[in-house]
């Protein structure tokens, strides 16, 4: 059984986040979206919104339904991820921005726990330019970006900064 986690802040999910999602349901059994509980990081939704917003998502979709789960992890990431049998990490790299820092992220997790490695996907053209924080932006300003993020999440978005019920 192949198990991977695929971690981050998903505050919120994106279509780039599903993306790498999707191009890994061929080569993983079971794929750990893992929420962060990360300090340093103010968000916007809560962790159990955001929770809330994945699975909403997942759940309209059979194909991410059958091996996708769910999860908030408070613990280190690689400990984590042994704690659900998973030998593989994945990130998504969109810009050279992002390469130095996963870069510095993949030699920590590999010095913790040389027998967990991580599978880098680059970002599909498509994506490469969305990210939470500007789906954030423009929202707060009520408008939305129609294809950076699924409709649950718009909605979502439109409602937390108070432009609909
Ligand atoms: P973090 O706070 O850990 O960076 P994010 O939720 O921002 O968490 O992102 C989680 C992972 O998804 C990271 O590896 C990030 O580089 C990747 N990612 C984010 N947006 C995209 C995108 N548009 N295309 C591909 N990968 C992405």
């Amino acid at each position: 059984m192949k198990i991977a986690v695929y971690p981050g802040s998903f505050d919120p999910i994106t279509n780039g986040h599903l993306d790498i999602v999707y191009r890994c349901l061929d080569i993983f059994d079971i794929i750990y979206i893992a929420i962060a509980v990360n300090s340093s990081k103010k968000t916007l939704f809560t962790l159990e919104e955001r929770k809330e917003l994945i699975e909403k998502v997942i759940n309209t979709k059979a194909e991410l339904k059958k091996k996708v789960k769910v999860v908030v992890f408070t613990n280190l990431l690689v400990n984590f991820a042994k704690e659900v049998n998973a030998k593989t990490i994945i990130r998504g790299i969109r810009a050279v921005t992002d390469f130095e820092y996963e870069y510095a992220i993949y030699q920590v997790n590999r010095e913790l726990a040389p027998e967990i490695d991580t599978f880098f996907l680059m970002a599909s053209r498509e994506y490469s330019f969305i990210s939470s924080s500007i789906i954030k932006e423009v929202a707060r300003y009520g408008k939305i970006l129609e294809n950076y993020a699924p409709q649950e999440v718009n909605q979502a978005l439109l409602k937390k900064f108070g432009y609909i019920k």
